[in-house]
């Protein structure tokens, strides 16, 4: 095996049962771009990002994703669609099936880390088929200096091998695509699929396992930021409803847009970087974004304006999940290390395309607990012919899908933090539609959505009057500086007002019947912050 890089002495792959051709450790942001560029993997657009295809997958595949059935899982792990079992010698023949396909291969390794709180550091090694992988890793988990590396073992290892297609009879997958996760071995197999998501939801996975199980940290799906006085703010979120987005603002120190940890002494980001979508990304709008994309970022799955090597971002004839990759320190005003104190205002952010959820509210703690298990978004639907309607998604935790404990566990964790900071407020963020559903409305305006969380931040909704939603409960403020005041009641965008009724009626039916499922699990005044459904409407 030709090894090159840096790396510690003491440290090699075959000792992991991997034997490869040639190893490259560690190599530089340039090094890996300019490798991409040698493979023909990739090419640069006008402002320096590394651009590049991510083949047959843009997205990550949940129903390809198992996690091994064993002594540490089997009595934690809620298993079930969301956690699919895999029975401990079929992933161990698996992995020995992806080593022998990686013998004598080119290979990037890189060591990085997860959790910017040295207390919950967990070292994380990767080895990668390709070296915009590895870049992809340099630039969204932690970066070791070069004298940690030096030492540096590792507490979890992701083996990423797109090219090595499973045989579902052979391999005990779905199909030939899978993300495999073994908290006994501590590594993550990956195969069939070269998403880079699958790399990092793949370790935020392996967090919202070991933070609340070992260490009683809750572990979040949100965005955070800091205000200049240190006020920490939480932006929780599915996929799209702006947590990349609104965290990202000039006046406020970015921690991190997406996965966090609230422990007794700190708010931390798990990761170095960030992972922001791009489809109809402008400077106007997103600034901070716009300009990180440059000399040692990614771009997933964009296109460029014909005959030129600038970026189209309105094509999404890839994918709608165009991406960017950048480590934290291009968006200039970035907090490192990246934690903070306890956060003084939760947003729960929902991209709600009935237009039926206020443009903000605020919630008492037991309408806080009652939206955090919910976790509810309502996405325009695909690009499919005929259909129109939104598609309702309630995702507990706002990340079911990465969660390997039952809900409730980190619904509890959540509600103790609540009890202990009882001074932290609780919104809930429409940045979807207004005026009608999606067909009819249009969705918030960026601009507005800004100027309310900006508002609540800065205390300037603290002595407003407020007015309860009807069917929701939850309190709409009378006025919000920089907003006009006709957008802050749904019902008042709407032309038809019944039509409004019905279908927040309809809404509110979902929410009731979704939370059936969590019902029992949930104190009497956590129920009672249901919405009101009225039976004959
Ligand atoms: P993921 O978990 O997939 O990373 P996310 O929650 O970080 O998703 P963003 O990347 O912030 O989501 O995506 C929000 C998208 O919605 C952006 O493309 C943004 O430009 C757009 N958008 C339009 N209007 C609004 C609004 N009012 N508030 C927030 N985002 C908006
Ligand atoms: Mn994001």
């Amino acid at each position: 095996m030709q090894e090159f890089g840096k790396k510690n002495p003491s440290v090699n792959l075959s000792n992991l049962g991997i034997n490869v051709g040639i190893a490259h450790w560690n190599l530089s942001p340039d090094e890996l771009v300019k490798a991409t560029l040698a493979l023909g993997q990739g090419v640069l657009n006008d402002t320096g990002a590394l651009c590049v295809s991510t083949g047959k997958f843009t997205g990550r595949s949940p129903k390809d994703k198992f996690t091994v059935k064993d002594a540490i899982t089997q009595d934690s792990v809620d298993w079930g669609d969301v956690n699919i079992a895999m029975a401990p010698d079929t992933f161990d023949k698996l992995y020995d099936r992806v080593c022998a396909y990686m013998t004598g291969k080119e290979v990037w390794v890189r060591d990085a880390y997860a959790c910017a709180d040295p207390k919950y550091r967990l070292n994380v090694r990767v080895v990668n088929e390709t070296p915009w992988a590895n870049l992809f890793c340099n630039d969204l988990f932690l970066r070791p200096t070069e004298a940690e590396i030096a030492t540096q073992n590792h507490d979890w290892l992701i083996l990423q091998a797109p090219g090595f297609l499973a045989d579902p009879a052979t391999d005990g997958t779905r199909q030939a695509n899978f993300t495999v996760v073994n908290f006994t071995r501590r590594i993550i197999l990956i195969g069939g699929s070269a998403y880079t998501g699958e790399m990092k939801k793949g370790i935020f996975g392996v967090l919202n396992f070991v933070l609340p199980h070992d260490h009683k940290v809750l572990s979040m799906h949100c965005s955070a930021n800091e205000g200049k006085g240190g006020d920490v703010a939480l932006f929780f979120g599915l996929s799209g409803t702006g947590k990349t987005t609104l965290s990202a603002d000039p006046e406020r120190a970015l921690i991190g847009d997406d996965e966090h940890g609230w422990a007794d002494t700190s708010v931390f980001n798990f990761e170095g970087g960030c992972y922001a979508k791009c489809i109809d990304l402008s400077q106007e709008k997103e600034p901070q974004i716009y300009g990180a994309i440059k000399h040692g970022s990614i771009l997933e799955n964009i296109k460029f304006v014909e005959g030129t090597n600038t970026v189209d971002y309105a094509d999404s004839s890839i994918t709608e999940n165009t991406r960017a990759a950048y480590p934290i320190d291009f968006i200039n005003n970035a907090k490192e290390p990246s934690y903070g104190g306890q956060p003084k205002n939760i947003f729960f952010l929902t991209c709600d395309a009935f237009g039926i959820l206020p443009p903000i509210s605020k919630l008492t703690k037991a309408q806080a607990m009652y939206h955090f298990i919910s976790g509810y978004t309502a996405k325009v639907a695909g690009t499919e012919v005929g259909v129109t309607e939104p598609q309702t998604t309630f995702s507990a935790c706002f990340g079911r899908v990465f969660l390997p404990l039952h809900p409730a566990k980190y619904a509890e964790l959540l509600g103790k933090k609540l009890e202990e900071h009882n001074d932290v407020n609780v919104w809930l963020v429409n940045t979807g539609w207004s005026g009608g559903a999606y067909g009819t409305g249009s969705r918030m305006k960026l601009k507005y959505t800004r100027a309310m969380i900006t508002a609540a931040m800065n205390g300037q909704l603290d002595n407003v009057a407020y007015e309860a939603h009807p069917v929701f409960g939850v309190l709409m403020p009378a006025t919000v500086p920089d907003v006009p005041t006709e957008i802050l009641s749904p019902r008042n965008t709407w032309a038809d007002k019944e039509a409004y009724d019905k279908k927040a009626n309809d809404l509110a039916k979902l929410f009731v019947n979704n939370f059936a499922k969590y019902a029992d699990k949930a104190s009497e005044e956590i129920r009672s912050a249901a919405p009101k459904v009225l039976e004959n409407a």
